[in-house]
């Protein structure tokens, strides 16, 4: 049985792009197919010779902040349930949210493997701006560019060393 890595986060912190993005560099093979299961997409990746199952838990998402952390309660849920390592995703660009604090204390909850990606950190002084996300309480935050490739190589490092 494979280790599970879910991806978790409020919408728009770059989940989907980064599920791709890891998809493309561990020769993933994409095992959901679109319109059956929309709010979870599964790949199968592999990193210095460990293999994974991923998920992608962002899937559906909706416009009003009060329904959306519900959804997103739900998806975190469902996630922590069948993962062995969890990679939470904010966006360095914004800054932290209410909405990542209310997460985080989910996953602290949950006492699984968390590891923080600061995404959006595209150049030197947005990376910078990855400490303030230590507040959330995870000893692991590693600034990362999802759209560019910048830092995935370490993310995934940190997230098979805990396997
Ligand atoms: P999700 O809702 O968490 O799955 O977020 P998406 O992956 O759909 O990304 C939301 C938006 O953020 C899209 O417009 C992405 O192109 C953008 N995005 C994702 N990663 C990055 C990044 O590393 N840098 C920048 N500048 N934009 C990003
Ligand atoms: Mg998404």
């Amino acid at each position: 049985v494979l280790p599970v890595v879910a991806i978790v986060g409020r919408p728009n912190v770059g989940k989907s792009t980064l599920f791709n993005r890891i998809a493309g560099e561990c020769i993933a093979i994409v095992e959901d197919k679109p319109g059956i299961t929309r709010d979870r997409i599964y790949a199968q990746g592999e990193w210095t010779g460990k293999r994974f199952h991923l998920i992608d838990t962002g899937g559906l998402e909706f416009g009003g902040e009060d329904v959306f952390i519900d959804h997103v309660r739900h998806q975190v849920e469902l996630a922590v349930d069948e993962a062995d390592v969890i990679i939470f995703v904010v966006d360095g660009r914004e800054g932290l949210m209410p909405s990542d604090e209310e997460v985080a204390t989910w996953l602290h909850r949950a006492d699984k493997p968390v590891v923080l990606a600061v995404n959006k950190a595209d150049n030197r002084r947005l990376r910078e701006d990855m400490y303030e996300f230590y507040s959330l309480g995870f000893d692991e935050v590693i600034p990362i560019s999802a759209l560019h490739g910048t830092g995935t190589g370490d993310l995934l490092d940190a997230v098979v060393s805990r396997f």
